[in-house]
C-alpha cells in the first residue's frame, strides 16, 4: 500500500509534558520520528531541539465507524467527497479511518465498495465497514428499511469481492435467518463480524459469538435494551469478551453507561467511535445519510421525517437512546462527533484513565484491524501517527506517518 503521507515527512522531535505509551504515561517525555516512523522515545528533555511542544502526546486516533464529516460523506458522492470526509476527520486527530456504509441496494453497495477500495489503495482510508444490509427492521434506526435483506452468503460473497480485501467489518443482526452462515463466512474471510441493529435475545447473541461475532456495533444504540431478566444483545456482548464500540458523545449514551461498559468489557475491549455523518463539523441544518434526510439541531442529528420512511418505531433508533430523546423528532441518525471530542469527553466527563482511553481510541482498533505492529500506540518502529493536545485536551497538532 502506498502512503502519500509517508513520503514528505522530515523528522519531528516532540517534547510533551505527558507522553502516553502502552507502558504508562512518561512525564515529561520526548519522541523523535524518522521517515514517517517513531524512531525513539524517552523520559526528560529531548536529546535534540524540539520541533513540537505539547502537554499531551497520544497515538493517532483510529475511528472504526464513521460515515462522513465536514459536509461530505462516504455513503454518497464520489471519491473527492470521500477525500473531504477523511481529511476533515484527520484534522480532528483520526489518522486511520474505516469508512462506514449504510444499508442500500446490493448493486449500490458493490459500487461504493469498489470506489472506496480505490481510495484505500491510495491510503486515503484504511478499510470499509458495511453497516447492513442484514439488519433488524425493528432496530434499523437511520437505516433505510426498504433495502434491508435476509442474510445471504451469496450476497456477502459479492460484497466481499467488491471490497478487494478492504472490507474489514460487517454489522449484522444475529437473529435473522441465515445470519449464522454469513457470520461464519465473514469470520473465515478475515472480516470482523459485528452484532448490531439487532433485536436478538441474549441466548441468540451468545450463539452468534460462538459462530464468530467478535465485535459490538455502537453497543446499546440500535439494539434491544438490556433487561435484568432478558439481557438481550447488550448483556450478552458485554459478557462475551468481544470488543465493544461506544459513541461517547454525551448524546447517544449516558456517561455512566460508558463507564459501565468500560468496566464490564475490560481494558482492551472498549472502542471509541464517532459514527459521525456528513454534518459533523457543520452548522445545524439539513443533511443526507444514504438516501435518508437528516435534520441537525443543536448538534444532534435526527431523521427528518418521523413516522416516514426510515423512522423506526417510537423509542427505537440507531441512537436508540430513549423515548424522551426521540419525541423531539425522528430517531438519532449517527452523530456529529469527532474523535478529539469523544476522547476529551472520555477523560473529562466519563472519567476514564488516559491510558485506557488511548487503548480505546487507538491500540484496540489497531489490533482489531490487523494493524498492531503498524500503528495504534506510541512505540519505536510504529508509524508516526501522533496527536498532540494542550492542557485542556484540545487538539493542537496531528501527524500521520
Ligand atoms: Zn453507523
Amino acid at each position: 500500500m502506498t502512503d502519500p503521507w509517508a513520503l514528505t515527512s522530515p523528522g519531528a522531535v516532540i517534547a510533551a509534558e505527558r507522553l502516553v505509551t502502552p507502558h504508562g504515561v512518561i512525564s515529561p517525555g520526548w519522541l523523535a520520528t524518522n521517515g514517517g516512523r517513531i524512531a525513539a522515545l524517552g523520559q526528560g528533555e529531548p536529546p535534540a531541539a524540539a520541533t513540537h511542544r505539547a502537554h499531551w502526546a497520544l497515538p493517532g486516533f483510529i475511528d472504526m465507524h464513521v460515515h462522513g464529516g465536514g459536509g461530505a460523506s462516504f455513503t454518497e458522492g464520489g471519491p473527492d467527497e470521500a477525500r473531504t470526509a477523511a481529511a476533515f476527520h484527520r484534522a480532528h486527530g483520526t489518522t486511520r479511518i474505516i469508512a462506514s456504509l449504510v444499508t442500500a441496494p446490493l448493486a449500490e453497495l458493490e459500487h461504493r465498495l469498489e470506489m472506496l477500495s480505490g481510495l484505500a489503495d491510495e491510503g486515503v482510508i484504511d478499510g470499509i465497514h458495511l453497516e447492513g444490509p442484514f439488519l433488524s427492521a425493528v432496530r434499523c434506526g437511520a437505516q433505510d428499511p426498504r433495502y434491508l435483506g435476509e442474510p445471504s452468503v451469496a450476497a456477502f460473497a459479492r460484497l466481499l469481492a467488491a471490497g478487494r480485501g478492504w472490507l474489514k467489518m460487517i454489522t449484522i443482526a444475529p437473529e435473522l435467518p441465515g445470519a449464522a452462515e454469513v457470520i461464519r463466512a465473514a469470520h473465515a474471510a478475515g472480516v470482523i463480524a459485528a452484532a448490531g441493529h439487532t433485536d436478538a435475545s441474549a441466548a441468540v447473541t451468545e450463539q452468534a459469538v460462538a459462530a464468530g461475532v467478535s465485535h459490538a456495533t455502537h453497543l446499546f444504540n440500535g439494539m434491544r435494551p438490556l433487561g435484568h431478566r432478558e439481557p438481550g444483545p447488550a448483556g450478552a456482548l458485554l459478557d462475551g469478551r468481544v470488543t465493544c464500540e461506544v459513541i461517547a458523545d454525551g448524546t447517544h449514551l449516558h456517561d455512566t453507561i460508558v463507564r459501565l461498559v468500560a468496566r464490564a468489557a475490560g481494558p482492551g475491549n472498549l472502542v471509541l467511535i464517532t459514527d459521525a455523518m456528513a454534518a459533523a463539523g457543520m452548522p445545524d441544518g439539513h443533511y443526507r445519510l444514504g438516501e435518508l434526510d437528516v435534520t441537525v439541531a443543536a448538534g444532534v442529528a435526527r431523521l427528518a421525517a418521523p413516522g416516514g420512511a426510515g423512522a423506526g418505531p417510537v423509542g427505537v433508533s440507531q441512537g436508540g437512546v430513549s423515548t424522551g430523546a426521540v419525541s423531539k423528532g425522528g430517531p438519532i441518525a449517527g452523530s456529529t462527533a469527532t474523535m478529539d471530542l469523544v476522547v476529551r469527553r472520555a477523560i473529562t466527563a466519563v472519567g476514564l484513565p488516559v491510558t485506557d482511553v488511548a487503548l480505546a481510541a487507538a491500540t484496540t482498533p489497531a489490533r482489531r484491524l490487523g494493524l498492531a505492529g503498524v500503528t495504534g500506540a506510541l512505540g519505536p518502529g510504529l508509524a508516526a501517527d501522533i496527536v498532540l493536545l494542550d492542557e485542556e485536551l484540545r487538539l493542537q497538532d496531528v501527524m500521520k506517518a
